[in-house]
């Protein structure tokens, strides 16, 4: 897989719209969910503060509405890419997994988002390897300073880095 001037346009428009939900009071990540014709299916923020709960990560958020939105419980058959802000994290990997997304693109590697923010990403050993292996497509590292700048702007806002209490 390739990363195209489309795919890049993607991700910088994620990267927008991740600076739009902070100002709703959604954590600093979005994901969405296009069709192989490039419609829209579904999309999200991360909603951990707003909903409480520990699980609404944006790309959970965005399966959880293109499902519904599909009204199916497997992805797989239509074909679909996510896009977000940010290297998923060891659940949304998991999340991804189980969704039968075919394609996944991302901005800021979790390395970054570590360092910036504080997040905990989790473990994810060879996880690219782990979808290769499942069918699934990874694209990473793409238009990171853009993303970077809105994780940036996130924190030096004073906004929350939640996470559980160790
Ligand atoms: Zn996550």
């Amino acid at each position: 897989m390739t990363v195209t001037q489309l795919d890049k346009d993607r991700i910088l428009e994620v990267h927008k719209q991740t600076a739009e939900v902070i100002k709703k009071g959604n954590g600093p990540f979005f994901a969405r969910v296009y069709d192989k014709d490039g419609n829209i299916v579904a999309e999200a923020g991360n909603s951990v503060v707003k909903d409480n709960c520990p699980v609404y990560h944006a790309e959970v958020n965005a399966i959880r509405c293109a499902c519904a939105n599909l009204k199916t419980y497997d992805l797989a058959p239509y074909d679909l890419s996510l896009y977000v802000n940010a290297e998923p994290c060891i659940m949304c990997v998991g999340a991804i997994m189980w969704s039968g997304i075919k394609k996944v693109y991302y901005g800021v590697p979790s390395k970054d988002v570590e360092r910036i923010t504080g997040f905990d990403e989790g473990f994810k050993p060879n996880w690219h390897e782990e979808f290769a292996k499942r069918g699934i497509e990874v694209e990473g590292d793409i238009e990171v300073e853009a993303g970077k700048k809105v994780l940036e702007d996130y924190v030096n806002s004073g906004k929350e880095v939640y996470m559980p209490s160790r």
